[in-house]
């Protein structure tokens, strides 16, 4: 998709595969639709696989695999101890991230689990450029506390700067002089930064922390489950990497970290896990706890056959035209709409299309969900899922009162080489659509909020009757078109 110019014109990506299966997909009435909305509560994680027609809820695990990852899947050597599958995909790790030692798990929140419980005590402090859900959990559940040392770019909705995941170095500083060495278990930076809109740091930046992180003795551990966009956004967005290859690039970052732990759930578009080290301490100490949590050594919980498809997934990642269709197909998606007025996260991040709902839904209050309401409402005009990300994600104070969130975001994820641009520009035009009709939506309140993780089962219902104008309007334009 590289280098492709159009004669005529238009920042068009092309594809650089051919699909060679297909799964047939429904478009359900507006009808159904909005019997569908109503029966999951509004809640875009209780819908139907069959009532949704694009499915943008998550990137994690339902990347299309390759050809060659689906044969290699067919030769995968079964066995509970020294399975040659496993020697395999230890090899592939030693020569993609330089690191001699490697232990499996079955996705990338038991790798935090494992280093968490290795590394984290009461009282200790984890800086982070941003926290993701998972890894936060794990970090508080063994008595250690975040800290957030993201620049202050990175925050901002909307914004030219290309590295928006960068970690600030004088805060990590900072830090350190404030609670001492030994109290930080270690630093943990994330590639393709997930919550903040799949937004990447630069090479330099992560030299920084290196820096800092030896001066002062502590581990740099890498969540690279984002990896293979950060990869992308390095060799595009960063004038003195144009010339390296994705291999160098990532050989560099290997090289400043301590630790690489993944989610093969995104990286490597298969499933599983595993964290990487030179350090045969650390190894040693991680490897109880692997085959007490996960599984035996030669496996850490995952099938034989995923593991197969990692090792031909990784080496895909080393290759810019198997990694750039997903952000290219988001960059395309966020030019689109920016261009056309609809609020989005810029500049353009990997895992998805972030909607600005605060401002797409200026009239409703953060009370009533505006993120929340904007997924149903996207639901119901076009049978596209996303997630909302927001205050529904978020939970109640210890007083029962709402904590709302700094942003609030419709997360649009484009699982990795799923869709066709004719797919993408029909969710486009559909949030057009909405966008333009956007005062006929209200907000929503919770009538059954589980009291942890209510995002997930959570049900709410529309503070007025919103949907059936919306239903009306949307009919009137488009007739019986679906
Ligand atoms: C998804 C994700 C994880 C957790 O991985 P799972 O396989 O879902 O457990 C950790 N870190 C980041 C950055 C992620 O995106």
């Amino acid at each position: 998709m590289s280098n492709v110019k159009f004669y005529y014109g238009g920042n068009v990506p092309l594809e650089m595969h051919k699909v060679r299966i297909v799964q047939k997909l429904n478009l359900v009435s507006i009808e159904r639709r909005l019997e569908a909305i109503k029966e999951a509560g509004n809640n875009t994680f209780l819908l139907k696989n069959r009532d949704v027609f694009m499915d943008m809820l998550t990137d994690s695990g339902v990347n299309a695999m390759s050809d060659k990852q689906l044969a290699a899947m067919m030769e995968a050597d079964d066995s509970y101890a020294g399975s040659e599958t496993f020697t395999k995909l230890e090899n592939k790790i030693t020569e993609i991230f330089g690191k001699k030692y490697f232990l499996p798990a079955h996705q990338g929140r038991a790798c935090e689990n494992i280093l968490s419980q290795a590394f984290v005590k009461q009282g200790s402090v984890i800086p982070m450029n941003y926290h993701f859900t998972t890894s936060k959990a794990h970090v508080y559940l063994n008595g250690g506390t975040v800290e957030e040392i993201i620049i202050d770019e990175g925050l901002n909705i909307t914004s030219e700067y290309p590295f928006k995941g960068n970690m600030n170095v004088e805060k990590l500083k900072a830090l350190i002089t404030k609670h001492g060495a030994e109290k930080i278990a270690f630093v943990r930076l994330e590639a393709g930064t997930n919550l903040i809109g799949g937004q990447p740091f630069s090479l330099q930046n992560m030299k920084e922390v290196h820096t800092v992180c030896k001066d002062f003795d502590i581990m740099l551990i890498l969540d690279a489950s984002l990896l293979a966009d950060n990869l992308h956004f390095i060799k595009t967005r960063e004038e003195v990497c144009k010339n390296m290859s994705i291999r160098e690039i990532t050989r560099a970052m290997a090289d400043l970290s301590d630790v690489i732990y993944f989610s093969a759930r995104k990286l490597g578009c298969a499933r599983g896990g595993g964290i990487c080290t030179n350090d045969k301490a650390v190894y040693l100490k991680l490897r109880e706890l692997v085959t007490l949590y996960e599984g035996f050594l030669t496996y850490g919980g995952m099938s034989v056959r995923e593991m197969e498809a990692i090792v031909v997934g990784l080496d895909e990642t080393m290759d810019e035209n198997m990694i750039n269709q997903g952000p290219q197909f988001i960059e395309y998606m966020v030019n689109e709409l920016k261009k056309h007025g609809v609020p989005v996260v810029t500049p353009a991040g990997g895992l998805g299309c972030h909607i600005n709902a605060m401002e797409f839904l200026s009239h409703v209050p953060q009370s009533q969900y505006p993120a929340g309401a904007l997924a149903s409402a996207l639901y119901l005009v076009s049978g596209v899922r996303g997630m909302e990300r927001g205050t529904v994600s978020e939970q109640r104070d210890e007083n029962g009162n709402e904590t709302f969130s700094n942003m609030e975001l419709l997360r649009l994820a484009m699982p990795r080489r799923v869709f066709t641009l004719s797919q993408v520009n029909y969710a486009i035009d559909r949030i057009r659509w909405l966008y333009e009709n956007r005062k006929l939506v209200g907000g929503l309140t919770f009538v059954e909020e589980p009291p942890i993780l209510r995002f997930f089962f959570g049900k709410l219902a529309t503070a007025s009757d919103w949907q059936t104008e919306l239903v009306a309007k949307f009919k009137a334009d488009f007739g019986d078109n679906l």
